[in-house]
Formats: C-alpha cells, sequence, structure tokens
C-alpha cells in the first residue's frame, strides 16, 4: 500500500504530478471544485477532456494543492 496519489487516467498508474480542479455548472455549485490527478503524461489529455467541456477551472502542481489545502485547515 502506498500514499501516493495515481494518475487518474485510465489505465495508468504512474504517480500523479498535477490537480486538475474542474466544476460542472449543471450539477455543481459554483465554488465546488472536484479534482482529477494526473502525471506529465496524462496532464493535457485530461485538460482538454475538462476544457472542451467548459470545466476546467485550474491545473496547479500536487505539491502546491496539498499546500494550500493544509494551509486551509489551519
Ligand atoms: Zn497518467
Amino acid at each position: 500500500m502506498s500514499d501516493t496519489p495515481i494518475c487518474s487516467a485510465k489505465g495508468c498508474r504512474a504517480d500523479a504530478v498535477w490537480v486538475l480542479a474542474w466544476n460542472n455548472p449543471k450539477i455543481h455549485t459554483p465554488e465546488r471544485r472536484k479534482t482529477w490527478l494526473a502525471c506529465e503524461e496524462h496532464r493535457e489529455h485530461l485538460s482538454q477532456f475538462l476544457g472542451v467541456r467548459g470545466f476546467l477551472k485550474d491545473v496547479v502542481l500536487l505539491t502546491e494543492w496539498e499546500e494550500a489545502s493544509s494551509a486551509a485547515d489551519g
């Protein structure tokens, strides 16, 4: 068992490096953020998938995302 987050792309077992924050305005309130994780290889593919639907809000490094969320907790 590992705590290392894994890329959300189908069939990919690579370590995640990026966090894609997204929101579907049809089902989520505007401030809600869903997240997908992506390795270097799949960041662009997953960003495009969300981007063409108008869902993509933010792409940040996983390390920065974790820092931001732990800062918010404190
Ligand atoms: Zn991947």
